[in-house]
């Protein structure tokens, strides 16, 4: 029975878990879905719901603002111009994604369904990096939006993703209900990695540097009481959690970045202020 449990869970045949749900973190039904919406309370992989600003959809709101006719909007589309800002925003997700922990999957959908609409996945190599980031970057703004973030139950993209939309022939275009995840480059995954890599581990350096400092000046204060005091901090600090220090490591990182970020990209609009915008 339990074999047979575990063995349709979230497939066709499951009448009480969503496939959709379980294999692509999306369903169209939402939560008026017949069949429940596992949410998983901790994942590697976290959603950044409509994240993306899709040149279809955003056609589609100037035309409704306008009153221009959405399709001939739609037709005006400068293609290479919209792959050069997806790609931009795919860097700047990642490098700031990346402060988090290593990055094992970073998917955009090119989707058009309202419940996959400008949806991006970020899986890392494990939970607590990205707890980190969940916690950090639910409620901030990029580009004008509020991120909204959760734990997604996808881990395994091959799953799904539209392995027609990867040959150019899926038929249900952008209303498919499996993943069309935007292609990105492997040489600039594999640059930003590098890059990333080697901010993470500046950082760390910088982190343990700090803990040394501290450390010494501790030992000045407590001069005469050295015995009894350097064993007990010898036996709390590994109690100390790595989800505590990279929390506070990251967010200082953030607001670095934040400058950084602002100032290097002329023609986008000033973030609203170095907390909320990254
Ligand atoms: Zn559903
Ligand atoms: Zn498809």
């Amino acid at each position: 029975m339990a074999q047979r449990l575990a063995r349709i869970h979230g497939t066709e045949e499951d009448k009480v878990n969503c496939p959709f749900y379980f294999k692509i973190g999306a369903c169209r039904h939402g939560d008026r879905c017949s069949r429940t919406h596992h949410r998983p309370a901790f994942s590697p992989t976290i959603l950044i719901k409509h994240i993306f600003r899709h040149p279809v959809r955003e056609a589609e709101l100037r035309a409704l603002a306008t009153g221009q006719d959405s399709k001939a909007l739609e037709m005006q589309i400068d293609d290479q111009k919209s792959k050069e800002d997806f790609l931009q925003f795919f860097e700047d997700m990642y490098e700031e994604l990346g402060k988090f922990g290593r990055i094992e999957c970073l998917c955009v959908c090119d989707n058009l369904g309202d419940h996959m609409l400008g949806h991006l996945y970020c899986k890392f190599e494990d939970e607590e990096e990205a707890a980190d980031a969940l916690n950090i970057m639910n409620g901030r703004f990029y580009d004008g939006k509020k991120m909204e973030v959760e734990f997604s139950p996808v881990t395994d993209f091959r799953e799904a993703r539209c392995r027609d939309f990867d040959e150019e022939t899926c038929a249900r275009g952008g209303f498919c209900n499996f993943m069309h995840i935007k292609p990105v480059p492997m040489s600039l995954i594999r640059s930003l990695e590098e890059d990333v890599d080697y901010e993470r581990r500046k950082e760390e350096e910088k982190r343990r540097e700090r803990e040394r400092e501290e450390r010494r000046k501790k030992r000045k204060h407590t001069h005469g009481h050295r015995e009894h005091r350097s064993s007990r901090s010898s036996r709390r600090e590994p109690k100390r959690s790595r989800r505590d220090r990279s929390y506070s490591s990251s967010r200082s990182r953030s607001r670095s970045r934040d400058r950084d970020h602002s100032s290097s990209r002329s023609g986008s609009p000033p973030p609203r202020n170095d907390e909320a915008e990254i």
